[in-house]
């Protein structure tokens, strides 16, 4: 198992999820990110609004996924 923080993630707190794989550590912090914009998380809220200004790249994007990908599996387990 590996731990990443909402904001290594694009998210804006300290929260941690633990997965076995990128994809469902994505998964769980955009889960997450969900909960907190429908409580209207101002820090949550102003965290997609700049992940909704780099999807209007789609090789910003890509680039951007690319390099969380890498963090996550230069992450020791624990
Ligand atoms: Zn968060």
């Amino acid at each position: 198992m590996k731990t990443m923080r909402c904001k290594q993630l694009g998210g804006a707190c300290e929260k941690r999820f633990r997965a076995t794989s990128f994809d469902e550590i994505s998964a769980m912090s955009r889960q997450h990110a969900m909960e907190m914009i429908q409580k209207k998380d101002a820090a949550h809220l102003r965290a997609m609004g700049k992940m909704q200004e780099l999807m209007q790249d789609p090789d910003a994007m890509k680039r951007w996924m690319e390099d969380r990908r890498r963090e996550f599996d230069t992450l020791p387990d624990d």
